[in-house]
């Protein structure tokens, strides 16, 4: 049995930013399903949205209010509209690297749906940049201890008290994790579907247990499909294209080498199109011809991409390459309020795994990485401020109950039959809310 203060489940840019902004006198135990690396957030491509001056508010606003087609919540929007340069400066100081002009001003890209350029990136891997210089941080903090290869199974709650974690470590072996708050920070669910640009391993498990706790979740349906992944009949993650190479000039094109849709329209509209023209052509995929961009700027605004492809045999700089839309983001989750918390007690979401209501129905590009990275900073800040409340909290309840690991064996003695009934839980409440809406 291990014992924290705090037990954050994931490795991902949310958990990272929750580590280092909770305070140095806790213990923190960070458990995560593979390596501490292998999570989307090493994958993001294109960049970080950050408000660029106070006159950009209203039309960030407004492009992630439309992007969302307005199911959004506007509270947290505002929210992480007017914190995103606060986290942008602690991301620089902790020392990620963000691409400048010759002049060492910040420069700023743009993607689909994004009425101007706001989104600070490294190359084509951002994702990458961000999360790497953070786990190196949270590594060097003596209060902070990340074991890999450990997936969570369940929590341990009394009276909608969340008292801690029970998982399988990388032998197989059962371990309970006791904490006074437990933060899930499991990210997507990509996994579930055949086609995604998302790890395979990201499977919604804390949307199952959820479920299982009666824990609320909201927006359960809201899937976003990304336009451009690399097409492939192999199993396996897709390769994604980021939406700033059309932000950038690339285009969508069918076998005819036809346009047959404006690039940058939000993500759903252009995944619609795509479909619509791969049925009327009977094809499997459609083209994106990057070519436009012009070969010095995709060589250095798109290594990653550029070498990506060339393995795969195709040199975008020449040639346009095979795509198909491909799950890609979970706009819904477990649902919080302002601050990450849950409806159970001592129990917080961040990340892709929650649902604060800032996409609405669709992401817009770019969002993701700074939502997770705002509210992640948020939830921190109210498990410090309240953690006397949760150690008194998990005292009373947790009093007097001990982790039986036979029992515990026992009730989790089919791992396999378990994990098929958690993908079979959040798929069905998926369709359960897409039914619902109709
Ligand atoms: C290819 C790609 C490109 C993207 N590009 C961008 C972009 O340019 N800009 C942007 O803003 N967003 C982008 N995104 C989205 C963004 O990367 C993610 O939404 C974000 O990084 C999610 O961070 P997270 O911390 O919530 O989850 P993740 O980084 O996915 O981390 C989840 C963690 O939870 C762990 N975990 C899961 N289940 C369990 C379990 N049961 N037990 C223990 N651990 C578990 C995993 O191992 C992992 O460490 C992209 C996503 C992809 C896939």
């Amino acid at each position: 049995m291990f014992k924290a203060d705090v037990v954050i489940v994931g490795s991902g840019v949310s958990a990272l930013n929750c580590a280092l902004n909770l305070p140095r006198d806790m213990d923190i135990l960070i458990v995560t399903k593979d390596t501490a690396e292998r999570n989307d957030s090493f994958l993001a491509q294109g960049g970080i949205c950050v408000l660029k001056d106070e006159n950009d508010y209203d039309s960030f606003f407004e492009d992630t209010m439309k992007a969302g087609h307005y199911k959004n919540n506007p509270e947290s929007v505002d929210i992480m509209i007017t914190h995103s340069r606060d986290v942008i400066n602690d991301l620089i100081a902790w020392g990620v690297e963000f691409e400048r002009d010759e002049n060492g001003n910040l420069e700023y890209t743009r993607e689909g749906a994004h009425s101007t350029e706001r989104i600070l990136f490294h190359a084509d891997i951002t994702g990458k940049a961000i999360t790497s210089t953070l786990l190196d941080r949270a590594r060097e903090l003596d209060n902070v201890k990340i074991i890999e290869h450990f997936t969570m199974i369940d929590i341990i709650a009394r009276d909608n008290v969340c008292l801690g974690i029970i998982g399988v470590d990388k032998d197989g072996r059962l371990e309970a994790v006791k904490a006074n708050c437990t933060v899930f920070a499991t990210g997507g669910i990509g996994g579930l579907y055949k086609d995604s640009t998302n790890y395979r391993h990201l499977t919604g498990d804390a949307q199952a247990i959820c479920i299982e706790h009666g824990i609320e979740l909201l927006d359960m349906d809201y899937v976003q499909i990304h336009p451009t992944a690399f097409y492939s009949k192999e199993y396996g993650r897709r390769f994604l294209i980021s939406e700033s190479c059309r932000g950038e000039g690339a285009l969508l094109k069918n076998s005819k080498m036809e346009r047959f849709v404006q690039e940058l329209l939000p993500r759903d509209v252009v995944a619609n199109a795509i479909f619509a023209e791969m049925e009327k052509e009977g094809s499997e995929h459609v083209w994106l011809d990057l070519t436009p961009i012009g070969e010095e700027e995709i060589k250095s605004h798109f290594p990653n991409i550029y070498e990506k492809c060339l393995k795969h045999g195709y040199d975008i700089t020449r040639e346009p390459i095979p795509i198909t839309p491909a799950q890609h983001y979970f706009m819904g989750g477990i649902k919080v309020d302002m601050q990450s918390k849950t409806t159970m007690d001592n129990l917080y979401a961040v990340g892709e795994t929650a649902c604060n209501g800032v996409h609405g129905a669709n992401r817009l590009a770019s969002n993701s990485l700074l939502e997770a990275i705002v509210f992640a900073k948020r939830a921190a800040k109210e498990i410090a401020d309240k953690y006397g409340y949760y150690a008194n909290n998990a005292t009373k309840k947790g009093a007097g109950m001990d982790f039986d690991k036979e029992t515990a064996k026992e009730k989790y003695k089919d791992l396999e039959a378990l994990k098929e009934k958690y993908k079979k839980l959040v798929l069905d409440e998926i369709e359960k809310e897409r039914r619902n809406r109709e």
